[in-house]
């Protein structure tokens, strides 16, 4: 069964598929069972490919405008929708019978493998608005099927927020009140925000945190890092918490880095 079931992570370009190469890894140290997979578009180099490869134990190559599918046709016409549509080739991803997505921007702090024992689609509210689902972190299961209804939607009615978040939304939209088992707990999913806005909470529930998700214009790929002391100094207003940021950078100096160019 575990040989069916895949982590899903998704990179267009080289700084994305940074953080897709700090996410496996943080992936491979809670010792997960499950496959690890990484789609990549025409904007990844062959370089960053082949230490992805290293990693992962598929690469999958998606193109964003591929002619010999009648949907990706039709979304010629709405390059709005081009990144939106990349994300969606998880659920071509058939030769598994069961997947979780994750943004390239989390980072897993604590062993997830219990999500496999989720149904398509469970995920955990979003901060901002919590009867929509944060679509960074969700379990799903491979359909064709679902693939082609999901880009009819994005045709017909497209995505009221710009990205694949709110086309999810659209599409899963008895998410919200029909399962509570589909509503994965926060801690599934803490994004940075969280930890200035409801401060108290984050640390009675610190030791639970099993995904963080650094949302927003600022990664942690962008904050500065001192290699002399081995600390990351967080930019201001990011809302990123520094312990985290560490993390991910500690992953990254150990891991990652050494083996780039
Ligand atoms: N992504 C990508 N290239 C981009 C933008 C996004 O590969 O230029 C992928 C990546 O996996 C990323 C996900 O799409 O984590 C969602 O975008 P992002 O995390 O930036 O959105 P946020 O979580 O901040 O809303
Ligand atoms: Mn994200």
């Amino acid at each position: 069964r575990e040989a069916r079931e895949a982590f899903v992570t998704l990179a267009t370009n080289d700084t994305y598929a940074l953080g897709c190469l700090v996410l496996g890894n943080s992936l491979r140290r809670v010792g997960t069972t499950r496959q690890l997979v990484v789609m990549v578009s025409e904007g990844v180099s062959e370089s960053m490919r082949q230490q992805l490869a290293g990693l992962f134990n598929q690469t999958i190559s998606v193109n964003v405008l591929d002619s010999s599918d009648t949907c990706n046709l039709e979304l010629l016409g709405r390059p709005d929708l081009s990144v939106t549509f990349t994300k969606f080739h998880c659920w071509r991803l058939t030769q598994f019978q069961k997947c979780v997505f994750l943004d390239a921007d989390t980072l897993v702090i604590r062993n997830i493998d219990d999500l496999f024992d989720r149904e398509e689609l469970s995920a955990a509210p979003d901060a901002g608005w919590p009867d929509c689902f944060n679509s960074g972190v969700f379990v799903y299961v491979p359909s064709d099927e679902t693939y082609r209804n999901l880009l009819a939607l994005a045709v017909t009615s497209g995505s009221f927020d710009g990205g694949d978040q709110g086309l999810l939304n659209l599409f899963f939209k008895s998410w919200a009140t029909e399962d509570i088992k589909k509503h994965l707990p926060f801690t599934y999913n803490v994004v940075s925000q969280a930890f200035y806005s409801y401060l108290p909470a984050f640390k009675q529930f610190y030791d639970d945190i099993k995904v963080v998700h650094f949302i927003g214009a600022v990664k942690p790929w962008h904050h500065s890092y001192n290699s002399a002391s081995r600390t990351v100094t967080p930019l201001p207003n990011t809302g990123h918490s520094q312990e985290f940021l560490q993390f991910w950078w500690d992953i990254f100096m150990d891991k990652v880095q050494q083996s780039l160019d």
